[in-house]
């Protein structure tokens, strides 16, 4: 479990990681260290780094490293005029969203700016130069088809045998969410034959390699 100084960090950070998905998420990075000792670990789609937080504690816990992948300018859905729109994330300067401060200013309450790599830029171009195994790779990135599509295509090869894979915001009901998540990462990956159910947990969805 997650230490109560840093669970305080992560409930005081911007973001979308609910406490039992969060605490979910720790857990299966646990089991990703247990299973794949040494492997470095990836998320995609850390905005401020609330879920970051949860992910950064167990990688540090596994002795690995967690690369926190984010372009930081924000999902379509985070863009002005969209549902999830938080004008406080605008950097004044450029009048566009920029969470890299905010992102950084976490890890360094945290304590994980030795375990937290931050990796700023597109994920599936991050993905394409990436050459070790993972032992898990967390998928929390932008939510529309083809954004959602490319981050299970470009990452879900790096995920060693016996690793983890976890998707965020998995709807199987479209009345509760967007279904991208669902039907371009979630189903392809069990239909590959490639991932098996490990639990669900509110809409975060662990699956293992095999
Ligand atoms: N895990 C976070 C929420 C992530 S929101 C939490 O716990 O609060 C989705 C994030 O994905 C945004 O920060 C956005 O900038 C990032 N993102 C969307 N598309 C991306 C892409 N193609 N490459 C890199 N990051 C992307
Ligand atoms: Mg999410």
């Amino acid at each position: 479990m997650l230490d109560a100084s840093l669970r305080a960090v992560a409930l005081a950070t911007t973001g979308f990681m609910p406490v039992d998905e969060g605490d979910a998420l720790y857990t299966a990075a646990m089991l990703a260290g247990a299973a794949c000792p040494g492997l470095p670990m990836v998320e995609i789609g850390s905005y401020c780094g609330r879920s970051t937080v949860w992910f950064g504690a167990a990688a540090r816990a596994c002795n690995s490293v967690l690369h926190a992948v984010d372009h930081h300018v924000g999902s379509e859905e985070n863009q002005p005029g969209w549902e999830w729109h938080d004008a406080s994330l605008v950097d004044p300067s450029t009048g566009h969203i920029n969470t890299l401060p905010h992102f950084e200013q976490t890890m360094q309450a945290a304590g994980l700016t030795q375990s937290v790599l931050a990796v700023v830029g597109n994920s599936p171009e991050i993905a394409a130069s990436w050459k070790e195994p993972i032992a898990m790779c967390f998928i929390d990135g932008g939510h529309g088809r083809e954004v959602a599509r490319n981050d299970y295509l470009s990452w879900t090869p790096h995920i060693a045998l016996g690793g983890i894979l976890a998707i965020h915001d998995v709807f199987t009901d479209p009345a509760l969410g967007g279904q991208a998540p669902f039907e371009e990462i979630y189903l392809p990956a069990v239909a590959s034959g490639k991932f098996v159910d490990v639990s669900a947990t509110g809409s975060l969805r662990v699956l293992k390699r095999v």
